[in-house]
């Protein structure tokens, strides 16, 4: 049994109700969300999202350096002038080093080189710091010479246990 299972029956149940096939392509609300691909984060639903609104640009923490390709094509091709930048309690990047996740990957393929050259050239962005590394984000975004100027940028903490988001910067 696949997760993939799913999909189908549950793609049917989707369709059933499906009336929204006319959305035009630019987000309405020209805004993107990058956030973490966290499975408790579900951003249309807890910040009240819809169909067609939002880009909502997701990795490993909400990284933006690493959602920084996404973000230009929003702004650029998209129309989109705000980036709003999430992360989120008790995330999986504040519990690991980069010398950590290198060390682990190469332990699980010992004496591997094209294993060893390919991880030790990621950089997985880990943080120790939840609102630091959200400030330091949206310092990323605004230093970065590729945003389009004015872009409204904002920074958020979501909380796990409670559902509720609180602006940080
Ligand atoms: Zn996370």
């Amino acid at each position: 049994m696949s997760a993939h299972q799913d999909f189908i029956p549950g793609n049917e149940l989707y369709v059933s109700t499906f009336d929204k096939g006319h959305l035009p392509l630019p987000p309405s609300k020209k805004v993107a969300v990058v956030t973490c691909m966290d499975a408790r984060i579900e951003p249309a639903t807890q910040l009240g999202i819809n169909l067609g609104e939002a880009h909502v640009i997701r990795n490993a923490g909400g990284s933006a350096k690493e959602a920084l390709r996404s973000v230009v094509i929003s702004q650029r091709l998209l129309g989109t002038r705000e980036v709003a930048v999430f992360h989120h309690t008790d995330c999986g990047m504040l519990t690991f080093t980069n010398e950590q996740l290198h060390d682990k990957v190469k332990a699980e393929a010992p004496g591997n080189a094209a294993v060893a050259a390919a991880v030790d050239a990621i950089d997985f962005l880990p943080f120790s710091q939840l609102e630091e590394s959200v400030k330091e984000d949206v310092k990323f975004l605004k230093e970065n010479p590729l945003l389009l100027e004015g872009t409204n940028l904002t920074g958020w903490v979501y909380d796990v246990t409670t559902g509720k988001v609180q602006r940080v910067v």
